[in-house]
């Protein structure tokens, strides 16, 4: 059983980002940039299941720039076997990579597309969801457990106020959430042999994918900035500023 597994590369989660000045999107020149964490757990199950024979083999794939090159090097260093780049300068967004990613999977033909749940950068939590819809494919979002059985998944889901557990036929997308897994420290013996695996080079012209920008971002603004607080003397007084100053007693 193939295993594809969408590989985003993001502003380092413990990066504090900063706004342009302009307004227009976030800094990103010399700024640090790692593997979205959700993908990190994608690849972290693709590579459990491949060692427990469940699966045969991992294809990492990110869209993006030659530096999302990068993040498909660390996948490869978690272990998974080969690497698919589609190049593109362009602000890539979910239906654009949804419609990628389709065309990589009608090449591919794997019957996992494996997932984060969200990307950490842009917060969309809609890639998956789309590919699921274009491809008439089963979907498991908020994956919190997998289990492969006889042709289909069991995958628990982390839902409002507990879990949930579904039956799911193969071919089908899931998308993994914080609790499925720990991902993996790759060792320095993998980073070195994950120079060697190989990694395709593709644009979405030669997948025949359409990925002009459909929306327009009219500005990125700071949050906010909170106030500073008070010190009270007593809980009486507490209780007096939350009642008359703030309000919510
Ligand atoms: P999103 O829908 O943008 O929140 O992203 C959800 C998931 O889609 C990510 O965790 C990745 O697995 C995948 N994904 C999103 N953008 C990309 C990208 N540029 N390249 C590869 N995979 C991506």
């Amino acid at each position: 059983m193939k295993v594809l597994v969408p590989v985003k590369r993001v502003i380092d989660a413990y990066v504090k980002v900063r706004v342009k000045a302009d307004g227009s999107g976030v800094e990103t020149q010399n700024v640090k940039m790692s593997m979205n964490p959700f993908c990190e757990i994608a690849v972290e199950e693709a590579v459990r299941m491949k060692e427990a024979g469940a699966a045969s083999e991992i294809v990492a794939v990110s869209c993006g720039p030659q530096a999302a090159q990068e993040t498909i090097r660390t996948a490869l260093a978690m272990g998974a076997d080969r690497g698919i780049l589609v190049q593109s300068d362009e602000a890539l967004e979910p239906l654009g990579i949804a419609k990628l990613l389709k065309a990589l999977v009608e090449k591919e033909g794997p019957e996992i597309v494996l997932l984060g749940k969200q990307a950490v950068d842009s917060d969309h939590n809609q890639t998956g969801q789309m590919l699921a819809a274009l491809l008439g494919w089963s979907q498991g979002t908020f994956a919190s457990k997998i289990e492969p059985a006889d042709g289909k998944l069991k995958v628990t889901r982390e839902i409002d106020g507990g879990l949930e557990t579904l039956e799911i036929k193969l071919p089908a997308v899931v998308t993994a959430d914080l609790r499925l897994n720990e991902p993996r420290y790759a060792s320095l013996p993998n980073i070195m042999k994950a120079k060697k695996k190989p990694i395709e080079t593709v644009t979405p012209a030669d997948l025949g994918v359409e990925v002009a920008p459909r929306v327009k971002t009219l500005k990125v603004g700071e949050p906010p900035v909170r106030e500073a607080g008070v010190k009270v003397g007593s809980v009486a007084e507490l209780v007096d500023k939350l009642k008359n100053e703030a309000k919510v007693l």
